[in-house]
């Protein structure tokens, strides 16, 4: 089965959170945008984030768009990296009332719709509550 190239960058995100560093003031940036939007000079180096970060804000979606009633309620989170990026995602493997601010979540890959035009199945990153184990 044929991949088309203009999915090749989403390809490559399936697996790894990728965005870029800025070699000028050191800034990680994601989602990439190939200028950095600190120092607004070029970034075009990779980046592979570790994937870990916390919870910064979120909300609860009751109503949500075509396509997605199978998922509802879920939650939509800004979630700040590790490396510092606030990126937003939908939470995945948690109650909505489980969640809450400062918690700490990974990245995980999950279909995000089974259909749509040309049958064509998209993936997303989702982020899920990191689990603490003692010892
Ligand atoms: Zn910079």
């Amino acid at each position: 089965m044929n991949v088309p190239s203009r999915n090749w960058r989403l390809q490559q995100q399936r697996y790894r959170l990728v965005g870029e560093v800025c070699n000028h003031c050191g800034v990680t940036i994601f989602p990439p945008r190939d200028v950095c939007p600190e120092c607004a000079l070029p970034a075009q180096t990779p980046f592979t984030f570790s994937g870990r970060g916390e919870v910064y804000s979120y909300s609860t979606i009751y109503h949500p768009p075509a396509g997605f009633e199978e998922s509802a309620p879920y939650t939509m989170a800004l979630v700040r990296l590790e490396e510092g990026p606030l990126i937003t995602a939908q939470l995945t493997d948690v109650a909505a009332e489980q969640v809450e601010i400062g918690m700490p979540v990974e990245m995980v890959t999950r279909r995000l719709q089974a259909e749509g035009e040309e049958g064509v199945i998209s993936y997303s990153y989702k982020f899920r509550p990191r689990l603490r184990r003692a010892g």
